[in-house]
């Protein structure tokens, strides 16, 4: 039997393939980064056909870098930026439109229109979504109603709609050569038409998009063999055989299999994801119903998502547009150049503020400034920002599930951060705990593939895969994690209400 597994991560940033042994460990990775198309404010766009491209070429940079061909490989997962839609012809294989990404915002339009009629959570009760620009069902209308033509072609059966997981499945599989057009449940709950009970799409809800049935893709589960590679002679005949959104992946690759467990990811945002097992929990408190997983024929496993759209990416504005440091690692240095944040807090609602707050007329404030506060005190005010909005989240889940949360995994980019990490101990009163494989986006999708083909026995199998690197433990007293975070509370106060009709 092959002994690796290879898995796709269609990133919003770049696309790699990274090649997994039996103990989960990387063997080799290739990455190779795309162009963000932002034609106007608001606006961000791919290139599919540069995504199917570099795919291609990292595949075959991870297979050479590891000195392995295709018959080393037993299987092949695919994890992805989940929201972003891509629109093509099925004759033709080729696109009608960009790739229109997760944080474009030019479809508000749209959600207005639908919320005008029973409100923006009208679909809640079914999607576990609430109508934002941020789903890929709104994209779709958006591709149909701009699109010269696109309309026509959609009604005449001409057109396919797939987040990039499915892109990828459908050219891997031979494209226009019968290949395979299909999506897992994970992503198929971030489109807004999914039914969370019975897993398939809601033709009332279609249609109030005015989405024509014949553009879906088929939803399977997270872990079967979906095809076989066709079109890539690195990978012929090799099964395809996991699918998972890239936030349900990492917390796949966390092993947090089980009801109870969670995982938080510190990217460019942060995506707490909290497994509620087989039951679906409406929020009360501000977080998303999404899928989980679902392996094979057996029952979907759902979970509650806190999305928080800023978080690396206040560390690269430090960097790009104040200047105050070169590098994001040197925020720690900065932060830890004093004692503590001198009284300032910084809300980075840069657009608005997600989970759990939801309010798209917040903007981005610093407040409790004084003639003292130094560049230092922004540092360290910014990556408290991040672990406050995570304490948020982290309240509104423990709220919604009814029992509070013992400890907090974490992986992404952020978690190199050791001043960020001890500050989130200090203000959750739970320890944080981090993976030895950082890599948990990527595992997690090659986990699920190599279930499906057998290549490991079961969840057990994974679980033991796990390592500890390390652990931080809580050790500021309660009466200063209070005060901490009423000052923060009250700031939060201060950014919502600023965008009136006439704020740009
Ligand atoms: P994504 O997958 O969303 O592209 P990553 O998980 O690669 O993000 O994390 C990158 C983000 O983490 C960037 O926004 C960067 O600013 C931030 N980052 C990286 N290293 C550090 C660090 N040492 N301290 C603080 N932030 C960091």
């Amino acid at each position: 039997m092959p002994e690796y597994i290879l898995s796709i991560d269609q990133g919003t940033t770049s696309s790699r393939a990274m090649i997994f042994d039996r103990a989960g460990t990387v063997v080799a990775t290739g990455q190779k980064e795309h162009a963000q198309i932002l034609p106007r404010a608001g606006w961000v766009e791919h290139d599919p056909a540069e995504i199917w491209q570099n795919m291609q070429e990292v595949i075959g940079l991870a297979l050479t870098r590891a000195h392995l061909t295709r018959h080393d490989i037993a299987a092949v997962g695919i994890t992805n930026q989940r929201e972003t839609a891509v629109v093509w012809d099925r004759t033709t294989g080729r696109p009608v439109y960009n790739a229109i990404v997760w944080q474009d915002t030019r479809t508000q339009g749209i959600v207005d229109r639908l919320a005008r009629d029973g409100g923006g959570d009208r679909f809640k009760a079914v999607v576990g979504l609430p109508l934002a620009t941020y789903f890929s069902g709104t994209k779709i209308s958006w591709i149909l109603e701009n699109v010269d033509g696109a309309r026509e072609k959609a009604d005449a059966g001409d057109l396919m709609f797939g987040t990039t997981d499915c892109w990828v499945l459908w050219n891997l599989t031979g494209g226009v050569e019968g290949g395979v057009h299909a999506t897992d449940v994970t992503n198929a709950s971030r489109t807004l038409f999914m039914d969370l009970e019975t897993l398939e799409w809601r033709d009332d809800i279609l249609e109030a998009f005015g989405v024509p049935r014949s553009m879906m893709p088929e939803i399977k589960s997270s872990s079967e063999v979906y095809g076989r590679a066709e079109n890539s002679s690195l990978l012929r005949e090799t099964p395809i055989a996991g699918i998972l959104g890239d936030q349900q992946a990492a917390t796949f690759g966390q092993v947090a299999f089980r009801a109870g467990e969670s995982k938080n990811t510190y990217g460019t945002g942060c995506f707490l994801i909290f497994n509620t097992g087989e039951e679906i929990v409406q929020s009360r408190n501000g977080l998303l119903t999404t899928v989980g997983y679902k392996l094979g024929d057996a029952p979907a496993h759902y979970a509650l998502e806190g999305s928080i759209a800023v978080t690396g990416s206040l560390i690269q504005w430090l960097r790009d547009q104040l200047g105050i440091i070169e590098t994001a690692p040197q925020v720690e240095e900065l932060a830890r150049a004093v004692d503590d944040n001198g009284g300032v807090y910084i809300v980075p609602a840069f657009s608005g503020l997600f989970a759990p707050y939801w309010r798209s007329d917040a903007r981005g404030a610093i407040v409790g400034l004084t003639r003292y506060a130094n560049r230092n005190h922004i540092a360290r005010a910014a990556l408290e920002a991040v672990a406050f909005q995570t304490r948020d989240v982290l309240d509104a889940v423990n709220a919604d599930a009814g029992v509070d949360l013992t400890e907090l995994k974490v992986d992404g980019g952020m978690v190199a951060n050791d001043a960020l990490m001890q500050f989130q101990a200090d203000l959750l009163g739970v320890p944080v705990v981090r993976p030895v494989v950082a890599e948990t986006t990527a595992l997690g999708a090659a986990y699920a593939a190599g279930l499906a083909v057998g290549f490991w026995s079961g969840l057990d199998d994974l679980s033991s895969n796990w390592q500890e690197d390390r652990r931080w433990e809580p050790r500021m007293d309660v009466a200063e994690r209070d005060r901490q975070l009423r000052l923060w509370r009250k700031a939060v106060t201060k950014s919502m209400d600023w965008v009136d009709e006439d704020v740009r």
